[in-house]
């Protein structure tokens, strides 16, 4: 599952930054033009129509990080070139920019971009006879390090939240959430590009014998063990989700004949795999749906499940595929 929450706050951050970017060189317009700069003013006027068509496009085209890593080179190379050629009349600016890199990009990247963009000036503008060359240097490496560390930080707290939102915290399986938000972007794929995607509801068999015999501490260690298992089979792309209780979704792509076996195959290691403190296996029914054209996430579930009902009617420790 992509990390939505990170990219639902690039893309307000995004938004805030093309805004205050706008009304900030808005002023800029509109002096250049009264005192006759149009030429300036154009300019100013194609900076602010460029910043919002390419948040526009970032944020309506779902390309938030490609159009925020744009934005970042952009206005890093626009501040040297500035600084530059006007020298100590737009030294300020270089605050602002090194600061709001650390929006765009990700720490590490911010901070590069800095100490380039920092030295880059120290040869090439002709400012240091105005600005001390130590209070430049200083402020810049304080504006910086303490930028990447707040930035740092707060990428940390975003990976944790998004942990803490999709994944469940017996197994490390994904969660129901997680679940929806993919099975979404899984179905908007197969419509799109036609590629086949299989759903497997997987429920251990008799699993409340195992509580009512061992205790529930035993029931959730078996738990783990078998996603465990399942997560040592599954393919990079493959995602399982706890669905609830001892029930799990399997969330395969491939052509149906290959996953057949897959599934086949798996079923097996966790009957060889899967055991209870006495050595007894413990098995698991599979209902099994492909995604076929006009799928829902609800006639999808539905269909798996009623394959695992079937699964469960002939005996259990059995895949059934619905082929509807
Ligand atoms: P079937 O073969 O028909 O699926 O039988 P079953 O016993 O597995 O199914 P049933 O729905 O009767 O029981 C499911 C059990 O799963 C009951 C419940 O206590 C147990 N269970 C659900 N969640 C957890 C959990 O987080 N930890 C533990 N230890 N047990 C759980
Ligand atoms: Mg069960
Ligand atoms: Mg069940």
């Amino acid at each position: 599952m992509i990390n939505q929450l990170q990219e639902k706050y690039q893309q307000s951050l995004l938004l805030l930054l093309s805004s205050v970017a706008s009304m900030g060189i808005f002023p800029f317009v509109v002096m250049r033009y009264l005192r006759g700069d149009v030429s300036g003013a154009i300019i100013d006027v194609l900076l602010i129509l460029g910043i919002t068509s390419l948040v526009a496009y970032g944020y309506f085209c779902k390309k938030v990080r490609l159009v925020s890593a744009i934005i970042a080179i952009f206005i890093n190379i626009g501040v040297v070139v500035v600084v530059v050629a006007n020298g100590v009349d737009s030294f300020l600016w270089i605050y602002p920019v090194l600061a709001s890199t650390f929006v765009l990009i990700k720490p590490l990247e911010a901070l590069f971009i800095n100490v380039v963009v920092g030295t880059s000036l120290l040869f090439l503008a002709d400012i240091f006879d105005t600005v001390s060359v130590l209070s430049y240097v200083v402020t810049i490496l304080m504006l910086s390090i303490s930028t990447f560390v707040y930035a740092s930080h707060s990428a940390k707290q975003f990976d944790l939240l998004e942990k803490l939102n999709t994944v469940d915290p017996l197994t490390g399986a994904l969660n129901r959430r997680a679940m929806n938000s993919d099975m979404n972007a899984a179905l908007a794929n197969a419509e799109r590009n036609g590629i086949e995607q299989l759903l497997a509801i997987l429920d251990l068999d008799y699993f409340k014998a195992v509580n009512d015999k061992y205790g529930h501490a035993v029931g959730d260690q078996v738990l783990q063990d078998f996603v465990a298992i399942i997560t040592s089979h599954i393919r990079q792309y493959d995602r399982l989700y706890r669905f609830g209780g001892e029930e799990f979704v399997l969330l395969i792509s491939g052509g149906s004949e290959q996953q057949q076996a897959f599934i086949h195959n798996l079923k097996a290691a966790i009957k060889n795999t899967l055991k209870t403190p006495d050595g007894d296996e413990i098995t698991v029914s599979f209902g099994v749906a492909a995604w076929v054209p006009g799928t829902t996430a609800d006639t999808w579930l539905q269909r798996a499940d009623d394959a695992l009902y079937l699964a469960k009617a002939n005996g259990r420790d059995c895949a059934v595929f619905n082929n509807d």
